[in-house]
């Protein structure tokens, strides 16, 4: 793990000083659920009405699970844990995914606004860190529905916006104002090894775009003075077998595109999961 961290004083998050319109961000989301293109797949499905796209979740986002996580980065996790809601789908498709059940099969509970709401306050209540939403890139506009809620509702904690990257600008801008904290992957650089590994050929030139609008709205990771993440992107990147180039050309860019100063987690636990094992493909 690399990268500086800054100190600041800033108490409350960001959705609190920046005099989001809620109801205005509410009425957005609801027009691009009607005509899904809220990730970089374009389905056009129209999600008011229930009908789903590649990321298999129709009208209400579906959670896997939320609870205190102390697995997370030390910033994130603190003495408390990191309140973690872990979405249910996914708009990737990759081959080595850890938790297929839930991103490819759609495992999970239905979650309307309120109860979705009432989960970040349960999460506030048994004292977390910030709210941890766990691939969210598909449940943009359900998850503006529900934070409009839990904010009137009396959340404080800073969000944590916790991605593949694979995520569309238009619904990074309807974030902007909400959310404290990116936690971007970088998958792959390559786009062979990233149509491969996940059906996304376009995977490395939509995160590079997201990354910098992340890095654009929020900046370099700052902490408080207790060491807990405050405001700005933390990348995350894990190293694949043969991948050692990707993973210096994704250095590479972090430092001059964004700033050398950019938090890296750099990670070494890539083991062979649902579609790898036996299928030298993937190998
Ligand atoms: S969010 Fe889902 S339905 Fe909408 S464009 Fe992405 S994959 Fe398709």
């Amino acid at each position: 793990m690399s990268g500086a961290s800054f100190v600041v004083e800033t108490p409350d998050p960001v959705y609190l000083r920046s005099e989001v319109a809620w109801e205005d961000r509410i009425a957005e989301a609801r027009r691009e659920l009607a005509d899904c293109r809220i990730c970089p797949r374009d389905c056009g499905s129209d999600r008011t009405a229930d009908e789903i796209g590649v990321c298999r979740i129709g009208r209400w986002a579906k959670v896997a699970s939320a609870f205190p996580h102390h697995g997370e980065e030390d910033c994130l996790r603190g003495t408390r844990g990191s309140g973690t809601i872990f979405f249910s789908g996914c708009n990737l498709r990759c081959v080595f995914c850890q938790n297929a059940d839930i991103s490819q099969q759609a495992c999970g509970t239905p979650r309307r606004p309120r109860e979705l709401a009432a989960l970040m306050l349960e999460l506030q209540e048994v004292g977390c860190h910030n709210v941890n939403l766990v691939t969210p890139e598909h449940v943009v506009p359900q998850i503006v529905e529900a934070l409009a809620v839990a904010v009137e509702g009396g959340l404080r904690l800073p969000i944590v916006y916790n991605t593949s990257a694979y995520d569309g600008l238009a619904s990074l801008r309807m974030m902007e104002g909400i959310v404290d904290i990116y936690m971007p992957d970088f998958k792959f650089w390559s786009a062979d090894r990233a149509r491969l590994l996940a059906r996304a050929a376009d995977y490395p030139e939509v995160a590079r775009t997201a990354i910098a609008e992340m890095h654009r709205q929020v900046g370099v990771l700052k902490t408080d003075r207790r060491g807990l993440a405050r405001r700005g992107v933390l990348v995350r990147h894990l190293v694949m077998p043969g991948g050692a180039a990707d993973t210096a050309a994704i250095m590479g860019w972090l430092a001059r595109e964004l700033s050398p100063d950019t938090y890296v987690n750099l990670m070494a636990q890539y083991r062979p999961a649902h579609r790898v094992p036996g299928n030298p493909r993937y190998g």
